[in-house]
């Protein structure tokens, strides 16, 4: 019989951290990918017209394309879209609050009107210790792994880790700068793209 069990994991390892109510039975870790904007929003656009849109959906399907053809679907995958549509905020988090996932990502790239500056961030919503640990965890391996420059985690009232962050371990993942001519012609380019991918899929 299947017996799950409602655990407090965190609260015991990390004091007054968040609690998290997860099966400790699920067989397989399960991340939900939010590929920011979509449709009419395309979110930020590179000088030379690259889309946020376009960049992040194509990350999340390699991570997909990753864990199923090289990680022989270690992980349990979902996207709050995988096509060019428009999803609301509300309907993002609908998703993690039904699957209470052990990670969820929100994927997008940046923008600033002063072209040098580039590099990777993450926001979490109140730096809480396990939303933490996978920031650092990805930030580090795309550094080691792609040369990414990267910053330290920061803290982001976005609606996204506002409504999941009672339910999961929420990240908002900044891949780079499309106002950064050498960091949009990186993610130009689809090997790039899936290198991208799979770097932050073996972060987690
Ligand atoms: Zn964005």
């Amino acid at each position: 019989m299947k017996v799950t069990i409602i655990v407090l994991l965190c609260s015991l390892i990390w004091g007054n951290s968040l609690a998290y109510s997860q099966s400790i039975y699920r067989n397989r870790k399960v991340i939900i990918l939010d590929a920011g904007h979509g449709g009419i929003d395309s979110g930020t656009v590179s000088e030379d017209g690259l889309l946020e849109k376009d960049v992040v959906l194509d990350i999340a399907l390699s991570m997909m394309a990753w864990n199923k053809g090289l990680l022989d679907s270690k992980y349990d995958i979902y996207l709050t879209r995988n096509k060019d549509t428009l999803i609301s905020l509300e309907n993002r988090t609908k998703l993690v609050k039904h699957l209470k996932p052990d990670v969820f990502i929100s994927l997008h790239c940046n923008h600033i009107n002063e072209t040098n500056i580039h590099g990777a961030e993450i926001y979490t919503y109140d730096s809480n210790e396990l939303s933490l640990l996978y920031a650092k965890a990805i930030l580090n391996k795309l550094n080691q792994d792609l040369n990414f420059k990267t910053r330290k985690p920061k803290e982001g009232n976005f609606q996204v880790l506002r409504e999941t962050k009672e339910h999961c371990p929420a990240i908002l993942l900044e891949l780079g700068y499309l106002s950064n001519s050498n960091e949009s012609d990186y993610l130009n380019d689809s090997q790039n793209r899936k290198a991208l991918a799979l770097s932050i899929l073996m972060s987690i």
